[in-house]
C-alpha cells in the first residue's frame, strides 16, 4: 500500500527530508506532499546578505532546487499553502491555500520543518516603512528596493549578531553611512566579550559606529510615515533605512498546539533519529528543534542551515527505510564583516561556567601567513581548555584571510574529544603563503597547555 509523507515547510530541512526519502522510495511506494506557505522553496537565506551586498546574484541563483525540479521528482509541492493544524490523533494536517480554501490531508509520516521566526519586540514604529527584516528572499528584494529609493543615505542596523554584522557590510557596500546598535556591551555575543571587542574595533575601523549596552526604544517616523531615526535611551540615531537582526526563535506554535513536546528554548524535542519524542511517525528538524551540544551536554537552539540540511537528510533516510542519527553539535559558526572573519566553536566562557566546567583560557596574536610572506594579516585566537584534563572546550578566532575556516580544526578536535596537548601534535599543512610554521591555532593550543599545567601546579 502506498504510504504518504507530509512535509510542513519547504526549505532546507523539509525539502532535504523529502528529497532523501524520494531517493530511497519510489512514488508508487511513498507519496510526498510538501506544504510551503511562501513562494520559494529550497532557497539559501544564508546568501541574502551577500546578494544585497552585490557579491552574489539573486534571488533565483539562491534557489538550490526550484518547485518544478521537486515536482519533476514526484514531490507534490504546494506553494502559498499554510498548514494551520496538526491532528496527531487522526494523523492529518489542515492546510489553507492562497484562495483561503481549507483541506485536511492524512499522513503516515509527518515532517515538521517550520524553521524559526525573527524576534520582533513590540517597539513603537517597528512596522514603519523603511524597516526591514532579513529572513526570506522577499525580504532581500524589499531591502534592495529600499536601497534604490532616492535620498537613502543612512542605515541603522539593530542587532550585532552575525546577520547584523553581515548586513552592516552590505549597507556599507551600497555607500551608506551605517550605525550598528546592540543592547549588549559588545557585538557578536556568540563570542566572549574580549573577542567581541575585536569585532567592534573592526566595525569602527570600517567607519561603523557601534552603539552598545543600550536597547532600542522606538523607531521614529516622519510625517510621511517613513523611518527617520532609531531612538535609544539617550540619543536619536538618524536613519533612512533600518535593518533588524534581533535573532530568531523556533517556530513551533503549530507543534505546541498539537501537544508535541517543546524544550526550554521553545524548540521541538526529538530523539537521535530526529523523531519527535513520544511519537512514532512525526519527525522534526532544522531551526524548529533543539539540539544536543556535545561539549556542554545541554540542549540548545542553534538556527543554522548546516544543521537543517543534515537533519533533513537523516529524517529522509529513516523514512526511506534506512538508519541514520544526528550526533549533536559542537557549536561551530563563521561569518565576516568586510575582510574581517569571525569564527567560534565549542563553548564560550559563560557557557562553560553554566555547564559547571572549570577552564583556563589562552589568547594569542599571530598571522595568516609566514610573517615574511607578503600579505600576512593579523589574527587573534582564543582557546578554552578544561582544567586538569586539558580537554579542548572552545575556540574563537577573529582575523583576516583564512581565519574563519581555521575554526574547523577546533570543531574536529572537539568532536574527537582531544586535549590541547594532543592538538599541538596535529599534522597541519604548512607553507609560507598559508600559515606561519606554527599555525595560529597550534600556538594557542601550546599556550593553553601551559595554562592547564600552571593551574594544576597551583592546585
Ligand atoms: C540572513 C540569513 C543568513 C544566514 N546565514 C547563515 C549562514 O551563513 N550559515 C548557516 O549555517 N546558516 C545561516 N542562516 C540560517 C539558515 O538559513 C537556517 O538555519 C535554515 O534556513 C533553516 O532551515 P529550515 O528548513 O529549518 O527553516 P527555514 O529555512 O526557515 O524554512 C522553514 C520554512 O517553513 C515554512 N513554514 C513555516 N511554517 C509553515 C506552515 N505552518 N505551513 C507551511 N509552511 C510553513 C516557512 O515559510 C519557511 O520557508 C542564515 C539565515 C538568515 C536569515
Amino acid at each position: 500500500m502506498t504510504e504518504r509523507l507530509v512535509v510542513i515547510g519547504g526549505d532546507a530541512a523539509g525539502m532535504s527530508a523529502a528529497s532523501q526519502a524520494r531517493r530511497r522510495r519510489a512514488a508508487g511506494d511513498l507519496e510526498i506532499v510538501a506544504f510551503e506557505r511562501g513562494q520559494h522553496t529550497s532557497y539559501s537565506a544564508c546568501g541574502i546578505p551577500y546578494w544585497i551586498a552585490g557579491d552574489a546574484q539573486g534571488p533565483d541563483a539562491l534557489v538550490a532546487r526550484t518547485a518544478e525540479e521537486h515536482r519533476a521528482r514526484a514531490i507534490d509541492l504546494r506553494l502559498g499553502t499554510e498548514v494551520t493544524d496538526i491532528d496527531p490523533e487522526r494523523g492529518r494536517v489542515r492546510s489553507r491555500d492562497a484562495d483561503g480554501a481549507e483541506q485536511w490531508t492524512g499522513y503516515d509520516h509527518l515532517v515538521i520543518a517550520t524553521g524559526a521566526e525573527p524576534v520582533r519586540p513590540p517597539l513603537p514604529g517597528i512596522q514603519a516603512q523603511g524597516v526591514y527584516g532579513v529572513q526570506t528572499l522577499d525580504d532581500g528584494e524589499a531591502v534592495l528596493r529600499g536601497l534604490d529609493r532616492a535620498g537613502v543615505r543612512r542605515a541603522v542596523v539593530v542587532g550585532g549578531g552575525y546577520i547584523g554584522v553581515e548586513m552592516a557590510e552590505a549597507m556599507l557596500r551600497h555607500g551608506l553611512e551605517v550605525t550598528l546598535i546592540d543592547r549588549n556591551e559588545q557585538p557578536m555575543t556568540t563570542l566572549d566579550p574580549d573577542m567581541g571587542q575585536l569585532v567592534r574595533a573592526a566595525l569602527e575601523g570600517l567607519g561603523v559606529p557601534v552603539v552598545s549596552g543600550t536597547p532600542v526604544r522606538a523607531v521614529l517616523t516622519g510625517a510621511d510615515g517613513r523611518v527617520r531615526a532609531v531612538a535609544t535611551d539617550d540619543a536619536e540615531h538618524p536613519a533612512d533605512l533600518v535593518v533588524l537582526g534581533l535573532g530568531v526563535r523556533p517556530q513551533t506554535g503549530l507543534a505546541a498546539a498539537a501537544g508535541l513536546p517543546l524544550g526550554e528554548h521553545g524548540g521541538l524535542l526529538t530523539d537521535r533519529a530526529m523523531r519527535v519524542r513520544g511519537t512514532g511517525n512525526i519527525w522534526a528538524g532544522g531551526d524548529c528543534v533543539e539540539v544536543l551540544n556535545l561539549v556542554s551536554g545541554a540542549l540548545q537552539h542553534i538556527a543554522l542551515g548546516t544543521h537543517a540540511n543534515k537533519h533533513g537528510r537523516i529524517i529522509g533516510i529513516n523514512i526511506g527505510g534506512g538508519y541514520a542519527t544526528f550526533p549533536g553539535v559542537v557549536g561551530t559558526a563563521v561569518s565576516k564583516v568586510c575582510d574581517v572573519e569571525i569564527a567560534r566553536t565549542g563553548l564560550k566562557e559563560s557557557q562553560a561556567r553554566a555547564a559547571g566546567l572549570q577552564y583556563v583560557t589562552a589568547v594569542i596574536e599571530s598571522t595568516s601567513r609566514a610573517g615574511y610572506y607578503p600579505g600576512a594579516a593579523p589574527m587573534t585566537v582564543k582557546i578554552l581548555a578544561e582544567r586538569r584534563t586539558g580537554r579542548l572546550l572552545g575556540l574563537q578566532i577573529v582575523g583576516r584571510e583564512g581565519a574563519a575556516k581555521r575554526v574547523d580544526i577546533g570543531a574536529v578536535a572537539l568532536t574527537a574529544g582531544m586535549t590541547v596537548e594532543q592538538m599541538i601534535g596535529l599534522d597541519l599543512g604548512y607553507a609560507p603563503p598559508f600559515s606561519p610554521v606554527w599555525d595560529p591555532v597550534l600556538v594557542a593550543a601550546r599556550k593553553a597547555a601551559d595554562a592547564v599545567a600552571a593551574a594544576d601546579a597551583a592546585g
